[in-house]
């Protein structure tokens, strides 16, 4: 078996909210096994809410969580690192409603875990591993999930733009892959659409510092750190919307054009699709995965 993992110890970072432009801090502890992720605002009397599809809210540019009168926001980049270094159970403290934005990539994340360091538990991890084909398209945005020994990752962009007409990856995620590949690649936005951001009240904490702004032509930070970024940081935000079906995925993700939105309906379309994955404790190569019996917990969750 693969045994699950949490923090060695806690840490903490301070950083600003990419739509208040607020301080927030930020603090990652350890959680006992089958905890599981969970968001807690220390500036609400410690209220919950546990990383988790059926607590989705607001899809607007980043991923939010809501449960009875508890939010956060942007939680995707901070739940790809989380899941990508196979950390099962934490609780992240916050005393805002966002996830701090940090330099727009879920390198700072990785770095927190590691100082952090990891402890293993004397409890099995369990898989989603899917068996049959699952996808959804909405116009010319698709997404889909099909059987596969690993969990792997493609992932195709195209838009109206000179630096970004079509970018495709294909990459097997594990921890050393996302850490060296993934993790890095920033958040991307186009500078006609900060505007009107700004106007709205949103991206109040944006900056070159934390995004990629494309202007007509080019971008305006100094310089990329992948030649095709971009479709870099899509993945990323693929594997932290993912992490909302509450167990790590053995299977091949394929999207097409997607975004929080599509890949969100899709991680709640995994959990209806009972038939077309099995929970198992092992996703290694040459191990046959054995059939593990339900918690009442997932039971439940079936049955929403
Ligand atoms: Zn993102």
């Amino acid at each position: 078996m693969d045994a699950q993992r949490t923090l060695r110890r806690q840490i903490s970072c301070v950083g600003i909210g990419l739509h208040s432009g607020n301080k927030v801090n930020l603090t990652l502890k350890p959680a006992p096994a089958d905890y599981g992720i969970r968001f807690r605002r220390t500036d609400l009397g410690d209220l919950e809410v546990p990383a988790d599809v059926r607590n989705l809210a607001g899809i607007q540019l980043a991923t939010g969580l809501a449960r009875n009168e508890v939010s956060v926001e942007t939680v995707e980049h901070l739940l790809a690192a989380l899941v990508s270094t196979s950390i099962d159970n934490v609780i992240v403290e916050l005393n805002s409603p966002e996830v701090p934005i940090m330099d727009g990539s879920a390198a700072p994340f990785i770095y927190l875990i590691q100082e952090a360091g990891v402890k293993t538990m004397a409890v099995a991890r369990k898989y989603l591993k899917i068996i049959r084909p699952i996808a959804i398209s909405r116009g010319d945005k698709r997404i889909a999930l099909y059987p596969s020994d690993h969990f792997k990752v493609t992932y195709s962009i195209s838009y109206d733009h000179p630096l970004l007409r079509h970018q495709s990856r294909t990459l097997r995620i594990t921890e050393e892959s996302f850490i060296e590949e993934v993790a890095p690649a920033r958040t991307f936005t186009f500078l006609k659409d900060v505007e009107m951001l700004r106007q709205n009240g949103l991206a109040l904490g944006g900056s070159l510092e934390n995004a990629i702004v494309l202007g007509e032509t080019g971008v305006l930070n100094n310089a990329l750190r992948f030649e095709d970024e971009f479709v870099r940081h899509k993945i990323l935000d693929a594997v932290g919307d993912l992490a909302l079906v509450g167990h790590p995925v053995i299977g091949h993700l394929v999207a097409h054009r997607a975004g929080h939105a599509l890949h969100t309906e899709f991680a709640a379309k995994i959990l209806e699709e009972t038939q077309a994955w099995r929970l198992v404790e092992a996703p290694v190569e040459g191990v046959t995965p054995l059939p593990v019996t339900l918690p009442v917990k997932d039971a439940a969750r079936l049955a929403n």
